[in-house]
């Protein structure tokens, strides 16, 4: 859990709206989803608005087995006794903290089932194993992220869970917007971040490649990184850009010799 207190405010460069329609969900206790593909800002948003708002934010990376008992919580065994562990999800309900589900779509169907009464009016948590249920703290509130993926391999979430959710969109962001993030956050010449957007967004019209994940505005920042800290420009794009995006060495050659010219 980062403590807002203990960090200065996390850079984050609003597109939109974002963080005012953020700051009155929170203040209405409604729960918000960012929808967008990966990198696109949205976990470094809620961090920003968790330090914005004084609050508390406990992250958990959701994945196909997350249960609701990884974020409930569960008896553990203590000598000979056993003894009562929160998970997340209790522990932010109690404490008034922001609990961040990041990729809400990827978790087993009991997660969501262990939500509901927290997503809504109720805002109470039932802990069956202990059975209990609980009023959640006035300032808790939940955000989840979804990447809608138009690509294959994507999971989709149920509209019925969705409708539960003031929802957000994340794109990346203008190119004069995306080179200023670079700059900020790496330091590189905003000349070099130019060419990176440039390449970023060239990648990204790239339909035809199949790639199921594209230049997302992190790789962009690592390979502003790598320029910056002195790393040939060519070399870093090809390890912060080209070569996580595919495997297929075709893909890569033809990504890195696109990539070399506009570099
Ligand atoms: P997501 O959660 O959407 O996968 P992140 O929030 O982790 O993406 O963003 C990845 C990186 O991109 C961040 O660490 C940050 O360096 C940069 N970034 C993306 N968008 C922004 C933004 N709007 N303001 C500041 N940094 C950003």
């Amino acid at each position: 859990m980062t403590s807002p207190q203990q960090v200065s405010m996390p850079y984050y460069k609003a597109t939109g709206r974002e963080k005012e329609v953020f700051e009155h969900a929170f203040r209405n206790k409604l729960p918000v989803l960012l929808k967008g593909p990966t990198g696109t800002g949205k976990s470094r948003f809620v961090e920003h608005m968790a330090h914005a708002l004084n609050r508390p934010l406990i992250t958990v990376s959701c994945h196909e087995e997350t249960s609701s008992t990884d974020l409930i919580g569960r008896f553990i065994i203590k000598g000979a006794a056993t003894e009562w562990l929160d998970g997340p999800l209790t522990v932010a309900a109690r404490q008034g903290a922001i609990l961040y589900l990041d990729e809400i779509a990827e978790p087993r169907p009991d997660v969501i089932v262990a939500i509901h009464s927290l997503t809504d009016h109720r805002r109470t948590l039932f802990i069956d194993k202990l059975g209990q249920t609980w009023q959640a703290h006035d300032d808790f509130m939940l955000v989840a992220s979804f990447n809608p993926g138009y690509q294959r391999g994507f999971k989709e979430l149920k509209a019925s869970t969705r409708q539960r959710f003031v929802a957000l969109s994340f794109q990346y962001p203008e190119p004069k917007v995306e080179a200023e993030i670079l700059c900020n956050e790496t330091g590189v010449a905003q000349d070099v971040a130019l060419k990176l957007v440039h390449i970023g967004n060239k990648i990204r019209n790239l339909k035809e490649l199949g790639l199921t994940e594209t230049a997302s505005t992190r790789l962009l920042v690592d390979a502003a990184k790598l320029i910056h800290t002195g790393l040939p420009k060519r070399l870093s794009v090809r390890v912060a850009i080209v070569e996580p995006l595919s495997d297929d060495p075709e893909i890569v050659g033809a990504l890195a010799d696109l990539c070399d010219l506009m570099i």
